[in-house]
């Protein structure tokens, strides 16, 4: 069933879009916990706000438990949201299976982090994308208008010439082309957004980057809005234009990949990059140059039953101050940098007036 709240146009270029998406689990009651009259939850998303435009790749990026994949799937209406909402095309939607989930699938479609657990391996690829085509109305008139759509399938993931691989099983397949056919198969429904969950962390490293620039390809030449989740913030300036941080289930800093790589403004975020292998840093702590090595300890990521209630990063912070265990950073903009913000206490203007200068640059 889909319920369509109330519809605004949407800035040019914009497609998917979030707002205060939240999402908490019930924690299942046990033994003596059943006694228990308060019903406690798991903040897997709290209050996030993110926008897909066309042709743009957006990379939300954090470590493993950060609520980046709830995200992605709330996004593709593949779980109940607890609270906010979800415009496509400027229009609130909440879909729960049947035509209107087909009809919202059409649009946004997912790519899973394991190729070979999408695709049935009882299958062979052309039964797997001429279903996929028949669902979404796109097989084509006859036999040969159906050829011709798997081919053109085929051709857009590089995977030519298509007879060489449509009557093979997913088994037969090495891990990239498989990625490759999950992608087509995503691409058989014409979507307007990717929604790429990890798409490369299963591959073998050799073959991550031509699954990348596929993926930077599709976007320009299809004119897709793409999210990437990784928790890889290296690939993330290399593939995304917009970047987004996430930490214990909400938003900590975000703008252009460039600046929020190379200007990190969060300490979280800063913590990301210096864990992040980076051949330049190794080399030069090998020559013995003391620059830091990158196996910083970045600790632990806080309850997420009973987070805390103030800046989520602030028991790991080493910059927290008393007003971050008490309240809540909002989203700042940085100054001179137009769209790169942190939420983050120590670049609220008060702060930054009884600060010195280097504590926030
Ligand atoms: Fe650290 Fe406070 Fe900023 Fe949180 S708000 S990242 S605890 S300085």
């Amino acid at each position: 069933m889909a319920s369509n709240q109330s519809s605004t146009a949407p800035p040019a270029g914009v497609v998917l879009e979030a707002e205060g998406l939240t999402k908490h689990f019930p924690v299942p009651r046990r033994g003596r916990a059943i006694l228990s009259r308060t019903a406690q939850a798991v903040h897997a998303v709290d209050d996030v706000d993110l926008t897909l435009r066309r042709g743009t790749v957006t990379a939300l990026v954090g470590e493993s438990g950060s609520g980046k994949s709830t995200v992605a799937r709330l996004l593709a209406q593949l779980h109940p949201r607890t609270a906010g909402d979800i415009r496509l095309d400027g229009v609130s939607t909440t879909v729960r299976g049947g035509r209107p989930f087909r009809s919202y699938v059409r649009d946004v479609q997912m790519i899973f982090q394991d190729p070979f657990g999408s695709l049935n391996p009882v299958h062979t690829i052309r039964h797997h994308l001429t279903r996929a085509l028949r669902i979404h109305h796109r097989a084509g008139r006859g036999k040969d208008g159906l050829r011709r759509a798997l081919e053109e399938l085929l051709g857009r993931v590089h995977l030519t010439p298509a007879d060489a691989y449509l009557d093979k099983y997913p088994h037969e397949l090495s891990g990239g082309q498989r990625q490759r056919v999950a992608i087509a198969r995503a691409l058989a429904a014409d979507p307007k957004v990717l929604l790429a969950d990890e798409p490369v962390s299963m591959l073998d490293v050799s073959i991550r980057l031509g699954i990348l620039n596929l993926l930077r390809d599709l976007k320009e030449r299809l004119d897709l809005a793409v999210l990437y989740i990784t928790h890889d913030i290296a690939s993330a300036r290399y593939f995304a234009d917009e970047t987004v941080v996430m930490y214990a289930g909400r938003m900590v800093e975000g703008g252009d990949s460039e600046s929020v790589t190379q200007r990190p403004a969060h300490p979280y975020t800063r913590l990301l990059i210096a864990a992040a292998p980076d051949p330049e840093r190794i080399t030069a702590a090998e020559a013995g140059a003391g620059e830091e090595d990158g196996d910083g300890d970045t600790g632990e990521p806080p309850s997420l039953v009973a987070p805390p209630p103030g800046c989520r990063f602030g028991p790991r912070c080493p910059a927290a101050m008393a007003r971050c265990r008490t309240d809540l950073p909002p989203r700042i903009e940085l100054p001179d940098a137009p769209g790169h913000w942190a939420a983050c206490w120590l670049y609220d203007a008060g702060t930054v007036a009884a600060a010195p200068p280097e504590a926030t640059s």
